[in-house]
């Protein structure tokens, strides 16, 4: 049979082109410029990310002389408190100066003093790791770079499915997102860089976009690993930022470092005491909050500093934001609120397991970036294991030979996909549905969390998978893949509330709270809880790994 939709063969297909999906498509182009190497993304390279959120440095980067990689993790075993599997956190630290040094030779502008010393700060527990970047035009870069080297971009295609060939992955069905075309990619090879959860919890301002991560990321990777067979772990990390009140977007470094003060509601001043994300949450939820930020006691040439950075290199919207509030930094303060819960690997430690290679449990399948874990790895991570990735999957593709496409997956998926169209006379719109979805999220998972909560999460997500299919319309391909999103939503939602039902203490601080089990019991719990598929995609798995150690 002939198929009715387009087909292409690859080497290497690159699911998600933000920063560790770009990065893994340059280095694979530079392990092997007559490979074919396809990137989906769903939304368009040139912004689409967590780069165009707000990057305003390289987080951990073990500069010789200053630090060292068994430093860093030191510090980050302290910071993960001990979930983390060393030998990959290890290999990062280990590559990340010579990755500064690549991003440079690209023109990608780290600060320097007149000794030629970078900006370095601590933001770690132990040792200074953080180099600050002022880059407006980072992603702009990689985009322009990747498609120099004659990678294949296919912009707005969103990754639906994983194709196998017994227990191999080889390759992924794509659908465009403006015109639901499908598109088949069958591949030697398959990175997964799709990014965390980002609309996961909803945010105070109500707006399902104006979360803090880039709001294009809704656990796909996470998913289509799931379903493909792979091991996840860390969904019982539910991250909240402590951030700009409403716009949601970074400034704390930019503006503490250069002398901003940091105060409570009672005029308390907390600058002083190398104020993390958790203890500033920590004092807004015992009822001290919210904080703010103000500079107007710093000379007009510090603001002009501050304000260049943030207009900028952070979010540029900034700018009119604090323009239509009326805040100026030479006058007014900046208010300071939680975000939303999300799940992600760069800040937190949800993730496809990997291992040093970037490999997963599934051969032919690696996986970089937010969607990896590797334990707070930031934009450091997400590089450094893009570039491993592509090193991992050339060497696995030049052995492989390409496997023959298994039509039948595909004609199932597209079937399955046309059976959404017979919904148009449902009564809500999918926009409602996730609002909703998104509320109870913030209602049973966001902690402090407990076992009741729990347990209430997981009824709602077995309720909203089924309503999902007998209430929400679709009458156009903008339903239709929002749908598909929404679904991926409360298939992490579901394995968040289980990871977080089945570990019985707190740890991380204010991130896994449990109010039943307050304290952290490292004799029971210093392990990974593991999420695996069972026959259907709620029937999930759960095992334990031990930590591995350097
Ligand atoms: C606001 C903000 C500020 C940050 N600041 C810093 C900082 O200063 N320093 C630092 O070190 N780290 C920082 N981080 C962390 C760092 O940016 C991330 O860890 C890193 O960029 C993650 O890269 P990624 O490739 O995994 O995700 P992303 O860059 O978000 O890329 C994921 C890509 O996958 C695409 N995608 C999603 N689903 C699909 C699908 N189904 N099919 C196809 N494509 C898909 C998305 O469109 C997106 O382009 C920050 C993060 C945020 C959100």
């Amino acid at each position: 049979m002939t198929a009715d939709y387009p087909v292409i063969n690859c080497d290497i297909l690159i699911i998600g082109g933000g920063s560790a999906g770009a990065m893994a498509a340059i280095r694979a182009k530079e392990m092997d410029s007559s490979q074919r190497v396809v990137v989906f993304e769903k939304g368009d390279i040139k912004y689409s990310g967590c780069i165009a959120r707000g990057m305003d440095a390289l987080n951990i980067v073990a500069i010789p002389g200053l630090t060292t990689p068994e430093l860093y993790v030191e510090s980050n075993r302290i910071a993960c408190n001990g979930i983390m599997d060393e030998p990959v956190n290890y290999r990062m630290a280990e590559r990340s100066f010579q990755l500064l040094k690549k991003l440079e030779s690209w023109d990608v502008c780290f600060p320097t003093d007149e000794k030629g010393n970078y900006e370095v700060l601590q933001v770690h527990p132990k040792g200074r790791f953080c180099v600050t970047m002022k880059e407006p035009e980072l992603k702009a870069i990689l985009a322009n770079r990747v498609k120099e080297l004659g990678v294949e971009v296919l912009d707005r295609t969103m990754a639906m499915e994983l194709l196998k060939n017994g227990n191999r992955v080889c390759g992924a069905i794509g659908m465009n997102v403006r015109t639901g075309e499908i598109l088949v990619c069958t591949a030697k090879s398959v990175i997964l860089s799709a990014g965390g959860t980002a609309r996961f919890g909803l945010p105070n301002n109500g707006y399902l976009y104006g979360v803090y991560d880039f709001p294009g990321n809704t656990g796909d990777g996470y998913c289509l690993a799931y379903n493909a067979g792979a091991e996840l772990s860390g969904f019982e990390y539910t991250l909240i930022y402590y951030i700009i009140k409403d716009i949601n977007a970074p400034l704390l470094y930019i503006t503490l470092t250069r002398g901003a003060s940091l105060l409570n509601a009672f005029d308390e001043h907390r600058e002083k005491d190398h104020p993390s994300i958790s203890s500033m949450l920590q004092e807004h939820n015992e009822g001290r909050g919210p904080m703010r930020i103000l500079m107007r006691h710093l000379p007009e040439q510090k603001i002009k500093e501050i304000e260049d950075i943030l207009f900028t290199t952070e979010r540029p919207v900034q700018e009119r934001f604090f323009k239509g509030r009326g805040v100026d930094f030479r006058s007014g303060e900046i208010e300071l609120w939680p975000t939303e819960c999300f799940l992600c690997g760069g800040h937190g430690l949800t993730g496809i397991r990997i291992n040093e290679r970037a490999e997963t449990n599934i051969p032919g399948l690696y996986a970089a970036g937010d969607t990896a874990l590797v334990a707070r790895g930031h934009l450091s991570g997400a590089f450094v294991y893009g570039e491993i990735a592509a090193e991992s999957a050339t060497e696995f593709s030049s052995k492989t030979e390409p496997v023959e496409l298994d039509s039948g997956q595909v004609e199932e998926f597209i079937k399955a996909r046309d059976a959404r169209f017979e919904r148009g006379s449902n009564p809500i719109s999918i926009e409602e549905f996730e609002y909703k979805v998104r509320r109870i999220i913030n209602d049973y998972i966001r902690p402090p969390k407990a076992e009741y909560k729990l347990n209430r999460a997981l009824w709602w997500m077995d309720r909203f998978r089924k309503e999902l299919v007998q209430l929400v319309y679709v009458k156009d391909v903008h339903d239709l893949f929002k749908v598909y999103e929404v679904e991926n939503i409360i298939q992490c939602a579901t394995m968040s509330a289980l990871a977080s039902r089945e570990r019985k203490e707190s740890r991380w601080g204010p991130w896994h709270h449990r109010t039943d089990y307050p304290q952290r019991d490292d004799e029971q719990w210093l392990k990974h809880i593991v999420l695996t598929s069972g026959e259907a995609p709620e029937d999930i798995r759960i095992s334990y790994r031990d930590i591995v150690r350097l």
